[in-house]
Order: C-alpha cells, then structure tokens, then sequence
C-alpha cells in the first residue's frame, strides 16, 4: 500500500475537493438516509469489533455531512457529532485512502489539530474511508487513541476490511428500501416513510398530501418496444418526477407502473399544482424507440390529509379512487379526492350560462359557471368525459370569451385558469 500517507513520511497535504465531487458526494450521502438514525446492532458489532481487535479505546463509523461528521457508531466517546472542519475523519475522506497517524502530537499535519491539542486529546487515529460502490467516499471507519500506537501494513487491510463490511451493510440497507430499477422507495419503504410523515403533520398541525400515478397504456409500450424499453420509461419518469419533488418529498414505486409521491407541507391546492408539474414533467419526456418518436402520458389522484386522519392506507386508498377517475375521465389528467376550494377572495359566485368550445369550435358544452375572476372560473358541466386540457369558455352574458387551461376536476365540476 504505498499510497498510504503514513505519520513518518513526508506530508502533502491533499487537493481540496472539487465543488462538484462535494456536491456529488453529499447527495450520494443523503440518498443512503442514515444521517440522524438511531444506533443499529449491525453497525454496532463493527466498531466494537473494531474497538477490540485493535486494542484502543475508541471507535466509530462516521459519515462526513456537509459541516460536520455524525457517528452511525461509536464507542468509547459520547458526542453524536462533531465539526467537519478539525475532523480526523474528514482527512481520511479527503484521502480516498487509509490514514494513519501513529503520534498526532509529533505530527506536522495535526499537532496544532483541536482535537491534539484539547478535548479528547488524540494521539493515535487509524480511518479507512467507506467508499460506495460508485465511488464516493462517505466516511470513514476509525479507530483512535489518547497514547501513541503502531500499526502495520496487515492491521491497515484488516481495518480496511472491516470498512467494506459497514460499506455493505449500507447498501443492503439501500436495496431493502428501494426499488433497484427507478431508485424510488420500496412500497413498504414508501409506506413507512409516509406513515412517518403522517405523524409529524398530525403533530406539527401541518399539510401533507399524497399523489398517486399510473403511467397510461404502458403496457403498450413493453408490447411494441419490448420490456427494456419499458423500463427506460420507467426509470425517466421518476427522474422526471424527482426534478420537481423538493427534498422533504418522496417518490415510492408501488408496483409495475405505480407511483406515489408524498408532500409534507402541501395542501390540496398546492398538492394540485405540483401534480399538475408532475404530469407535465413525465409529459415532456421523449423516448427514441427505433424509427418512432415517443411520448407518455400519465394520470394522478391526490389525496390531502385532514386534521385527524393518521391512516396512511385509507389516505392512499382516497388518492387511488382520484387516480381511477382520472383513468375514467380519460387519462393524462390529475383529480383531486375531495373539490378543492378557490382561494376565497379571488372569486366572485355567479351563476352564468356559458359554453365550452374545443376541436377549433367543433365542439361544444354547455356549461354553467359558478364562481369567476380575471384569472380563472369555476365550471359545472354534465360530465367531464372526453373535456380536453385546454378549450375556450365563452360566457354569453359578458360577451367574452377565455382560453383556458383546466386546474383540475371533478365529476362534474372544472376549475380553470385563464391562459
Ligand atoms: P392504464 O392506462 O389503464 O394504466 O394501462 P396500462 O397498460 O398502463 O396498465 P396495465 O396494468 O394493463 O399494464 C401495466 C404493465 O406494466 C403490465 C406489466 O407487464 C408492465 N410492467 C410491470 N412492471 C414492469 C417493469 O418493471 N418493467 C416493464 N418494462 N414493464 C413492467
Ligand atoms: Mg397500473
Ligand atoms: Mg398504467
């Protein structure tokens, strides 16, 4: 191992990360999700593990956040977490490769370290970096000591060895959660997660909502584009998706071509709107399938949780009835469980005839609408069959005529904004 900074060989301090690795790094770290998770047993054999074959009197596993390092494990000391910057371990990660330091106090790299010169006052330190097996150093397993100690070129490999077991321990834990083809939740993942979150809505008093989707006629594509094909629509649209969720939401693949996305703090107004980005996201997607050019399209329910509620299963049983009427009323469209309200100030109740005009005029509705202002109105029409996304709403009584892009629907009722 010749690579290996020792504590007797000439030091160099190493490159500053790139802005980019960094980031990189950091967001291969937040999609293991164990920063801020409680001790586990298979974590805690290894440092302890760690701990007595190397005969000192610390270990830990320990995972370079973004301005600090968090122990998974630790033993032999108390703190959950520490700063980044001093952090022995941040030299490891910063390394890519083992480091040790046989005497930190005789050591121009980290005499003058706060963590020499004060509280624990560390002498001996051993870290070998937890590299994913994509290539990013996450953390370090290490090992450490308040007198001097030697280590040799075999105790490296064994601690080396031990860290690639807490590196496979991660990633079992990664699998078990999430859907290996689209990296979204695992159902029972996605399930435990929003049960979760349903708790902490309950408690804080906050929104949350549930978006159910089901990509439309996607088993045409497996039938004339053969199953890999599919697949590619699968994985894009999750990306897709993922572009428009903020990081407190979550994507869960449910089944072959269903999704859900929980929304923390998103009511049913909101939960619409970012439904509605959702489908335009997934809408956007272009697919090169040997001569043809392909789109897909897919539909939404969402589902709003209401003060009370703590069943995660009802609340996505709610979203599914949407999504299901949103397949009836013909697909690549949102519906929403309950009619959502207006903001109340915006709009006027009325009650005018009008009439819903599509196919460049073609086609017509009569329809009656009900509460309206500059930006958008509230429709009632006799069924939603068939309505497009976008048609012209003409109101008789006020001579004037809107396009408009519809919000969302109900059985019989459409709110659109006016284009
Ligand atoms: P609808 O608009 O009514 O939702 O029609 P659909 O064709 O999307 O729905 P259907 O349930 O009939 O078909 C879903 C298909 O998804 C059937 C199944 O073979 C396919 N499927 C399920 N899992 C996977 C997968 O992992 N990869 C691929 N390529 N196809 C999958
Ligand atoms: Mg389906
Ligand atoms: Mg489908």
């Amino acid at each position: 191992m010749a690579s290996l900074i020792q504590s007797n060989g000439a030091p160099q301090a190493p490159p500053p990360p790139l802005a980019g690795d960094e980031a990189a790094r950091l967001a291969t770290l937040a999609r293991y999700d164990i920063l801020d998770t409680p001790r586990e047993e298979a974590f805690d054999r290894l440092t302890r593990l760690a701990k007595g074959i190397f005969r000192t009197c610390a270990a830990s596993i320990t995972l370079v956040d973004g301005h600090r390092q968090w122990f998974k494990s630790r033993i032999g000391f108390d703190a959950q977490e520490t700063p980044r910057g001093p952090a022995l371990c941040h030299a490891t990660v910063l390394q890519g490769q083992p480091l040790v330091v046989h005497d930190a106090a005789n050591d121009p790299r980290f005499a003058d370290n706060p963590l020499v010169t004060g509280e624990p006052h560390l002498r001996f330190y051993a870290g070998a970096p937890l590299r994913t097996h994509d290539g990013h150093v996450l953390g370090a397993l290490c090992i450490w000591d308040t007198k001097p100690q030697a280590f040799d070129e075999e105790q490296i490999r064994i601690l080396d060895d031990l860290a690639k077991v807490v590196i496979d321990e991660m990633e079992l834990r990664l699998l078990a959660n999430a859907d290996a083809l689209t990296g979204a939740l695992s159902r029972r993942a996605f399930r435990d997660e929003a049960e979760r979150a349903l708790h902490l809505a309950a408690r804080h008093s906050h929104d949350l909502s549930l978006v159910a989707i089901d990509l439309d006629h996607f088993k045409t594509i497996n039938d004339r584009f053969g199953h890999a094909s599919g697949d590619l629509v699968l994985q894009r649209s999750v990306a897709a998706c993922l572009g428009q969720l903020r990081t407190s939401d979550f994507i869960g693949r449910l089944g072959g071509e269903e999704f859900a996305v929980a929304l923390p703090y998103a009511g049913p107004r909101a939960a619409l709107e970012v439904a509605e980005r959702l489908r335009e996201a997934i809408g956007s997607e272009t697919y090169a399938f040997g001569a043809a050019a392909v789109r897909m399209t897919a539909s939404f329910g969402v589902a709003s949780r209401l003060s009370g509620t703590l069943d995660v299963d009802a609340l996505l049983s709610e979203a599914d009835a949407a999504l299901y009427m949103a397949k009836r009323q013909g697909r690549d469209r949102c519906v929403a469980a309950r009619p959502v309200e207006p903001p109340a100030e915006a709009r006027r109740r009325v009650f005018k005839g009008g009439r819903i005009l599509f196919n460049r005029g073609a086609s017509t509705i009569d329809c009656t609408v009900r509460t309206l202002s500059d930006r958008g109105a509230g429709v009632d029409v006799s069924s939603v069959a068939g309505l497009p996304d976008r048609f012209d709403l003409a109101i008789g009584a006020d001579e004037v005529t809107h396009a408009c892009r519809v919000v969302r629907l109900t059985d019989r009722h459409v709110e659109v904004e006016f284009a």
